[in-house]
């Protein structure tokens, strides 16, 4: 895997003027939910659309998702707003859903990558896909399993491969609702400089007024891009509604951004 220069060429072939941008709820809540979102994120600089329909909950009881009546409105918002789709996978079914429904982008969760039968059986659901496949780190500090993920996947034929810092578990009361561990992540790019690195501020923070500090640690260590919980209501959201920032306050916050020039 180490030389694979087919990594990044989805992320170059969008020729952005600026680092990727993935924005949209934490959760699909309902069709209009969604359709509003993704309206406003038209004119952002977001290039691809996120949503959760099956949401892995800490403990029972919580909302689950909704579902697979959550792609058919994924398919829906991109019809009406032009905007690629984002949706985590957790089994083979979920894959199969997924791409039955076109959607573009497929995300593994941190509680997933954890587990190599989950993320094997995943690997053999996508086997030689043209999706792009996006795998977060798992949620304890474990290099080597984030590696053997992607590994997993590429061994199965899938050339459009990223990776999603979205920080780690501690015991320990810190100001993030996972600690970042930078240097973990920057092991992983300095051995895998094509593989695209993205930075998932919102689950790092855990509060939205910290997602311009986390983002731009990010932009100053040269990642390529940043996933962003973005909620029309994020007081009222379902699910992570602490960390949702507006879509104008992530306009503002893309404005603020000082990205760093290929010069610096
Ligand atoms: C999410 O992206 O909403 C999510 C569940 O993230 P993570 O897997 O990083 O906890
Ligand atoms: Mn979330």
């Amino acid at each position: 895997m180490e030389n694979d220069i087919l990594m990044r060429t989805w992320l170059d072939d969008l020729n952005l003027s600026h680092p990727l941008l993935i924005a949209g709820p934490c959760s699909a809540e309902t069709e209009e939910q969604v359709l509003k979102i993704a309206h406003e994120l038209k004119d952002s600089d977001a290039s691809f659309f996120r949503a959760g329909i099956w949401k892995p909950r800490t403990r029972p009881g919580g909302f689950e998702g909704v579902g697979a009546i959550g792609l058919k409105w994924l398919q829906r918002a991109k019809a009406e707003t032009g905007l690629p789709m984002a949706v985590e996978v957790a089994n083979a079914n979920h894959v199969q859903l997924a791409l039955e429904h076109d959607i573009d982008v497929l995300w593994i969760g941190a509680r997933t990558t954890v587990n190599p039968f989950a993320v094997q059986e995943i690997a053999d659901a996508l086997q030689n896909t043209d999706k792009i496949v996006l795998v977060k780190n798992p949620v304890n500090p474990d290099l080597a399993l984030w590696i053997g993920a992607v590994e997993r996947l590429h061994n199965a034929g899938i050339k459009k491969l990223g990776v999603i810092h979205r920080g780690f578990s501690t015991y320990e009361k810190t100001k993030y609702r996972n600690i970042p561990e930078w240097q973990l992540a920057i092991e992983l790019q300095n051995r895998f400089p094509d593989l695209p690195l993205i930075c998932d501020p919102s689950h790092i923070a855990g509060k939205r007024d910290m997602i311009q500090d986390v983002s731009q640690k990010a932009l100053d260590l040269n990642y390529d891009g940043l996933i962003i919980e973005t909620h029309i209501d994020p007081d009222n959201a379902w699910s992570d509604a602490a960390q949702q920032v507006t879509p104008n306050a992530l306009k503002q916050i893309c404005k603020d951004l000082k990205v760093r020039k290929e010069t610096d």
